[in-house]
């Protein structure tokens, strides 16, 4: 190693999954929503002129936090935006996770959570899921330097019930929880009434999958003005213009339409129990996701012989070859037609046609 390497920070990245450059292919492999943003989003693109991107947006990032605050029925100081919920999350773990204790999360869950960990230098511990992927509420009683996890939890789908989850606030009043809200959209009860119960609590949500914009990049945490405070100052010490103009236009157009957003999520929540239905025929079994995807395992095929046949065909779903979830899939939901080639492949592939 040379001298000068020795003071460098050196990480393993987040691997994130593939984005094929092909257009012909059926991708189910990064939980992206299948239908376009709002036509409204469309309308505001068509209305956008370069003379907006001249200046510099709006450094409290206006008009986007108050109609993100008016749809939740929030203040505005409630609410804190970022480039994307990765973004949002990365601040949290920078501004909350400060403690010699270690953070808490399960062993099966976003991928990210120990790279930030190992990026900011913070002590963690994974608590292991039990043998249905579920997480004991009791695994995060011990003393810890902070909680974070998904609910529904990625990559198994699986929901929290909302009890569980004051439950484990409940019994971690001296550190902040995060709760990681990317796919509640999708048929899970929020968090987000307990934000006036717990002062402590940190709701994280995005535009990525149920508002179709994760081209744009757009995440946000609501919780009390004070936890939000001191994102906003962590925030501001590290670039004060996170979010581009053209994001905070197009964001505050999505969240307006309230009718778009309830028909696609509604369209998705459908395919999926569908989705569910197939796949119980085809020999798959898994948890009862409440996300825009599924986590299936095969009772008799590999999953990564199946991971990579579908590829071979232009069908890319998500595998990881990890402790405990090597012989899974993680399917996101498509469209219908989408779907309905999946499921034409898989009836071939596995003999049962
Ligand atoms: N949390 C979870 C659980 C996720 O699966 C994802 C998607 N990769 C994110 C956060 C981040 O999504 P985004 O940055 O697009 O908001």
């Amino acid at each position: 190693m040379k001298a000068w390497e020795k003071n460098i920070r050196r990480v393993t990245p987040y691997t994130p999954g593939e984005q094929p450059r092909q257009s012909n292919v059926i991708k189910l492999n990064t939980n992206e929503n299948p239908y376009p943003p709002s036509p409204q989003v469309a309308e505001v693109l068509r209305q956008y002129t370069t003379d907006t991107m001249r200046k510099y947006p709006a450094v409290d990032a206006q008009p986007l936090v108050d109609e993100i605050a008016a749809f939740y029925g929030l203040e505005p100081q409630q609410v804190f935006v970022g480039v994307g919920s990765d973004d949002v999350l990365a601040m949290c773990f920078l501004t909350f996770f400060n403690s010699d204790r270690p953070v808490f999360f399960p062993d099966i869950t976003y991928s990210f959570y120990d790279v930030w960990a190992e990026l900011f230098r913070i002590p963690y511990e994974r608590r292991p899921l039990d043998e249905r992927f579920e997480i004991r509420a009791e695994d995060y009683y011990q003393e810890n330097g902070g909680v974070i996890f998904p609910n529904p939890n990625a990559p198994t789908g699986v929901l929290l019930p909302l009890e569980a989850v004051e439950d484990i606030i409940l019994h971690n009043q001296d550190v902040i929880v995060i709760v990681d809200e990317a796919y509640i959209d999708f048929g899970g009860t929020s968090a987000l009434e307990l934000i006036e119960k717990y002062e402590n609590l940190l709701v994280v949500q995005t535009f990525s999958k149920s508002r179709s914009l994760a081209g744009m990049r757009i995440g946000y945490a609501m919780g009390n003005k004070k936890l939000i405070g001191y994102l906003n100052d962590v925030k501001y010490s590290f670039n004060s213009y996170t979010m581009n103009e053209m994001a905070l236009a197009l964001g505050t157009a999505a969240i307006q339409d309230h009718t778009y957003f309830e028909e696609t999520t509604a369209k998705i929540i459908v395919t999926r129990e569908r989705a569910k239905e197939e796949f119980r025929k085809l020999g798959f079994t898994f948890g009862d996701s409440r996300t825009n995807f599924l986590f299936v395992t095969h009772r008799t095929c590999p999953a990564k012989e199946i991971f990579e046949a579908l590829k071979e065909k232009g069908i890319y779903v998500r595998y990881w070859n990890k402790p405990r979830i090597s012989n899974h899939l993680r399917v996101t939901i498509g469209t219908d037609e989408e779907m309905d080639r999946l499921f034409a492949f898989l009836r071939e592939y596995l003999g049962k046609e």
